[in-house]
Parts: structure tokens; C-alpha cells; sequence
């Protein structure tokens, strides 16, 4: 309880937990005490809550131009996403959502139709999301077994997963080609347009492509760009250009979903172990955006890189840089120590998609770093 209180007071926590907390503290306090005192408690928890995240949630639609109708339901997508050990597809699954519906229909996946329904059958959004992710996650996991890219996973979203292996027999990479081949040779055939007509579909998505048109019955060749969209440069543009931050890794917590002291959190980076006083160094070229103490972060660091990315290195003994600086990849931003929440010398890093704190702009840094468990 104590460790949720730090968090939410520091921001840490998730939404989900900050709601949890208050109805928890509101439900003991109310059995073990009385009077105003109560009241007062409750109310002030209530102000926390509401001030940390209208700091948080400051610019999230700018970032990543997710709609706050979609936004909104960003609690459930990260629930459904743990069921299946995704949570970092999070920003991918809201991405796709946004596309789907920009969050105005009850089914906001479209995901009926990959149950077996007819469409918008499903009638409210936490059946539609837990739906979707369902299907994206069975998609993503034949992908894997099939050796095929994640942009891959996405197409087969709009084309069904036996896009996946049509995929994989023709070189194992989505590209445009491969997905306008594939609609016109095998949706549209299935679906009686054998001659391969298409329509006009003028957009900016389909004009960058240089094909403004769509074949009859045949799906949406261009949907991976119009995904695209709703994703920073650094998530589009993959891992390339970032070093560790320490090597060799040692990793002792990874992203996602871990039981705490019994507690059970959503941890938004990886933890290295390293002996107090280890240089740590930046994982790209970019900008100090913080460089202070912070409660639960201790001394932290903030760089923000030319593609959007942030990236955040916590509980240093000391920090090397300060608000303004420009870094080189490789420069000692500080060094490794113990300080804010932590038990242990290690460095916590975040990587983020923006400057939002939210989880969804939250990457896994392992992934992004190629470290592999
Ligand atoms: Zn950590």
C-alpha cells in the first residue's frame, strides 16, 4: 500500500492503480475512522490523483495524434495486452484502433468479424478491445513462429492472418508490393473481383505511396502507413542507432507486468545491476530535458533524441549533465547509485516514444536495445 502511495505521489503509478488506491484508502479509512478527518484524507488523495494526471496526460494527442476517444481507453488495451505479454504493442494496438474507428463506434477493434461475427455485432468497447488484442496476439505469435516482421502482424489485421504466410514464402518483410499483390491476387479473387478493378482512394497515405486506388473487395493494401501514422518516427524507424547505456546488460528487471512485494505493478523500463559509481552512458546523440531529484526516480536524467524517442535513466549517485546540454551517444550522462525508491545500485531506463510520461508512449527498452532475455 505504502509503495502504491510513493508511486502515485510520484507519478509512477498507472491510472488503473491511482483509482484502486483512493477506493482502497477511501474503504479502510472509512471503517477505521470517522468524523471530517476521513473526508479530508479522501479529498486530498482525490486532488493528487487529478493533479498527476492532468500533468501527465499535457500534449499525449500531439505525440501520437491518438485521439482521446481512443486515449481513453488505454487502461484496458494495457490489461488485455499483459494477458498475452505484449504491453509493448500497446502503442501499436491504439494505433491500429485509430484507424479502425478513431474510438466513435461501441466496437472500436472491429473485431466481430475475426470472432466469427457479423460486423459491429460486438457492442461495447471492453468486449471489442479484449477481442482484438486476442486476435492481434494470436497473429503476432504465427508471425513469429513464421519468421515474418512486425509491420506484417499489422497488414494481417486489414487482410486476415493468412497474409502471414504469403509473407513468409516472399521474403519474410511487409512491403507495399507484397500487400498490393496480395490484395489484388488473393482478397479480391476470394471475395469474386477476378479482374483485379480498382476504385479511387485519395489520401495523403495512398498519394505518398503513389497508388491512389484500392481493388474492389480487396481490403486496404495501404493500412500498415495508415497505422504508421499514429506512431512516433522512432517506433516506425525500428531499433537502429542506440547503444547500452551499460554493458554488458545485466538486466534484473524487465518491462511490463511484475509482482512486487506481493504487489502487483507495471514496470516502465528495465533495471540494470551494476556496482555503485559505473559511468552510464547516453543511448543516442540528443537534448537533456531533466536533469534533477526526484522522489521515486532519485537524481534522473531525461534526454530527448532527434526522432521524438526519450529516454530516462534513474536512481543515479550523481548526474553529469544538466537542463539544455547537448549529448553525444556514449557521453557519461552520470553514474550508476542507489537514490529515490530503489533497493540497490542499478540503472532504471525508460525509453519513451515523446515526452509523455503516459504508459502508452512507452516502449520496451529491451526491445529497442536488442537485448534479449
Ligand atoms: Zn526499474
Amino acid at each position: 500500500m505504502f509503495r502504491k502511495i510513493l508511486r502515485v505521489i510520484t507519478g509512477e503509478a498507472t491510472k488503473r492503480e491511482k483509482i484502486m488506491l483512493a477506493l482502497k484508502a477511501f474503504g479502510s479509512l472509512f471503517f477505521t475512522t470517522g468524523g471530517l478527518f476521513l473526508v479530508f484524507i479522501f479529498v486530498s488523495i482525490t486532488m493528487i490523483v487529478s493533479m498527476t494526471n492532468s500533468s501527465k496526460d499535457e500534449g499525449i494527442g500531439s505525440a501520437q495524434n491518438i485521439p482521446a476517444d481512443v486515449l481513453k481507453w488505454e487502461s484496458y488495451f494495457v490489461r488485455e495486452a499483459q494477458k498475452y505479454d505484449i504491453v509493448d504493442h500497446v502503442p501499436i494496438l491504439m494505433a491500429i484502433t485509430t484507424v479502425e474507428t478513431g474510438g466513435r463506434l461501441p466496437d472500436i477493434m472491429q473485431s466481430s468479424e475475426s470472432a466469427g461475427l457479423p460486423m459491429n455485432t460486438i457492442d461495447n468497447e471492453p468486449d471489442s478491445i479484449a477481442q482484438g488484442v486476442k486476435h492481434y496476439a494470436s497473429a503476432l505469435q504465427l508471425s513469429e513462429a513464421a519468421g515474418t516482421d512486425k509491420w506484417t502482424v499489422v497488414q494481417a489485421y486489414n487482410f486476415g492472418t493468412s497474409y502471414i504466410g504469403y509473407v513468409s514464402q516472399r521474403g519474410k518483410n511487409h512491403t507495399i508490393d507484397l500487400a498490393e499483390a496480395y490484395s489484388r491476387d488473393v482478397v479480391a479473387p476470394s471475395l469474386g473481383n477476378v479482374l483485379g478493378s480498382t476504385y479511387r482512394y485519395v489520401n495523403a497515405v495512398s498519394e505518398a505511396n503513389g497508388r491512389p486506388y484500392l481493388y474492389w473487395n480487396g481490403g486496404n493494401f495501404h493500412y500498415v502507413d495508415l497505422v504508421r501514422q499514429y506512431l512516433s518516427q522512432g517506433e516506425v524507424g525500428g531499433n537502429e542507432g542506440f547503444i547500452l547505456p551499460l554493458s554488458p546488460p545485466n538486466i534484473t528487471s524487465w518491462f511490463g507486468m511484475r509482482i512486487l512485494g506481493g504487489v502487483e505493478q507495471f514496470h516502465r523500463g528495465i533495471d540494470f545491476g551494476h556496482p555503485q559509481g559505473t559511468p552510464i552512458k547516453a543511448i543516442a546523440d540528443g537534448v537533456v530535458i531533466a536533469s534533477e531529484y526526484h522522489n521515486s526516480w532519485g537524481n534522473y536524467v531525461r534526454i530527448e533524441h532527434a526522432n521524438g524517442y526519450c529516454s530516462l535513466y534513474a536512481h543515479n549517485v550523481s548526474n553529469n549533465v544538466k537542463v539544455g546540454d547537448q549529448v553525444k551517444q556514449g557521453d557519461i550522462i552520470g553514474h550508476v547509485g542507489n537514490t529515490g525508491n530503489s533497493f540497490g545500485a542499478h540503472l532504471h531506463l525508460e525509453i519513451s516514444t515523446s515526452r509523455d510520461l503516459t504508459a502508452a508512449s512507452l516502449l520496451d527498452p529491451a526491445e529497442v536495445l536488442g537485448i534479449s532475455r
